[in-house]
């Protein structure tokens, strides 16, 4: 019997800006936050970011400000293909079952991917923990990163809007959810329909 059930819990900066993009720019990822779950453990087994060098837009002093990210530093990053690459080869994207907060993660890379002709990285079991946590809390509106962590009564640890970080926290949610409910565990690992 398989002992570990592995989930990939991801969260994407992208470059952004106070308004539009400026003429000819497009919003690109910028970093590929990841956190691996054993749902069987019920522990955050591994942490990882993946830093990419954009192509078609440069990293604003808005989005330097939000992230914390720079030009300097994403310039040393993988160009977007090869970070597809490596999420496939060296962490599973294509089998593992992968969760984010909202659906802007999952859009990002479908948005992304089709635009550069790159194969999509994941499979089809997608789950947005957002909809499941609001589900689960019976809350009236879908709640951001932050505000779900207070509602759970749990720490924002690191910086909000770092990808790692936001993965990690994400994750903390997740297995929150498990804990409160175990049939949480079969709906991440369940095909989408
Ligand atoms: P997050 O995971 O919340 O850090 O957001 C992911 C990405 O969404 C960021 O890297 C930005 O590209 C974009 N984003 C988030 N919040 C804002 C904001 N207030 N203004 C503009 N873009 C944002
Ligand atoms: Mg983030």
């Amino acid at each position: 019997m398989e002992d570990r059930e592995l989930l990939n819990v991801v969260d994407v900066e992208a470059t952004c800006w106070d308004g539009q993009p400026p003429p000819g720019a497009v919003s690109e990822i910028i970093e590929i936050g990841l956190t691996v779950v054993d749902l069987h453990a019920g522990e955050r087994v591994d942490r990882h970011s993946i830093l990419v060098r954009p192509a078609r837009s440069t990293v604003s002093a808005f989005c330097t400000e939000l992230t914390g990210l720079t030009q300097e530093e994403v310039d040393t990053g993988v160009g977007f293909a090869e970070a597809c690459r490596l999420l496939a080869a060296e962490h599973g994207a294509g089998t593992r079952p992968w969760a984010s907060w909202g659906d802007y993660d999952r859009h990002q890379f479908t948005r992304q991917c089709q635009a550069t002709g790159v194969p999509y990285p994941f499979g089809r079991r997608h789950t947005n923990v957002k909809a499941v946590f609001t589900e689960a809390y019976e809350l009236r509106k879908r709640p951001g990163m932050a505000r779900a962590l207070e509602v759970a009564g749990l720490p924002l640890e690191g910086r909000h809007h770092r990808g790692e970080d936001d993965a990690w926290n994400i994750a903390a949610l997740t297995l929150h959810l498990v804990s409160l409910d175990p049939r949480h565990a079969h709906r991440l690992t369940a095909p989408s329909a």
